[in-house]
């Protein structure tokens, strides 16, 4: 599966990507991380991709002509590719959108926003914008890697044990995963509960969901 990011500031997303689980899928052949700088597709001597915006207002936006040429170019790579917008106002991005977009199959083409946007008439290319959270970063990389990250280890074959992604918080809707502890037994005076030395598979399990429901109405209600 390609996975195309469109960005002005490649450089910040490799060095995430080529690392650990993520770098271990594409050396399986499992994805292909390709990176597209949108400077390539400046206008100009001087590559220009940005502009002030029409009817007044602070801060510049990326310019239609080099955002067409670049998804167009990424979706020459990847025809069925689906193309994701990263916008604070798209749709939230959760555990269950990872699940969509893995369960998919398609490549997929991030577009990277900077400055105070882009030129709306990109969205005529855009499959899904997706937000990360209620907040403003200063461009779309960090969200781009996150959406990546989040999908990528939900791909057959990425994760090593097949239950790792299935007990995890948020796997079956709003659940957080239980407390965990390795060895040593104690450490400073903190003792791993006494349940989970016993042995009692079912007492261990009853022990990690009522754990699971006290971490939901702690953190989350
Ligand atoms: N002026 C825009 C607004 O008020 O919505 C914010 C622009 S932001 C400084 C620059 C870029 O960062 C956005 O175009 C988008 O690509 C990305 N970005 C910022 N916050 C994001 C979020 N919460 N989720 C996804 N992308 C985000």
């Amino acid at each position: 599966m390609k996975i195309q990011i469109i960005s002005l500031f490649p450089e910040m997303i490799s060095p995430v990507l080529e690392t650990s689980m993520l770098w271990k899928a594409q050396e399986k052949g499992i994805v292909e991380y390709r990176y597209i700088n949108l400077r390539d597709f400046g206008i100009g001597p001087r590559k220009t991709v940005d502009d002030t915006p029409y009817g007044g207002g602070d801060g510049m936006l990326l310019k239609p002509e080099p955002l067409f040429a670049a998804v167009e170019y990424a979706k020459s790579q990847d025809p069925d590719a689906l193309v994701y917008l990263m916008t604070p106002r798209g749709e939230r991005f959760i555990q269950r959108r990872a699940v969509d977009i893995a369960g998919e199959a398609k490549g997929m083409i991030f577009v990277c926003g900077r400055y105070e946007g882009y030129d709306e008439r990109i969205i005529s290319l855009v499959d899904r914008q997706i937000s990360i959270g209620d907040f403003v970063l200063t461009g779309g990389e960090l969200a781009a890697m996150t959406v990546v990250d989040a999908v990528v280890r939900l791909l057959p074959g990425v994760l090593g044990g097949a239950q790792s992604a299935e007990i995890e918080s948020f796997s079956h809707g709003d659940n957080l995963e239980f407390p965990q502890y390795t060895r040593p037994e104690t450490f400073r005076d903190m003792a791993v509960p006494e349940v989970l030395l016993s042995g009692n598979h079912a007492e261990i399990e009853r022990w990690r969901q009522a754990q699971s429901r006290a971490q939901h109405n702690k953190y989350k209600s």
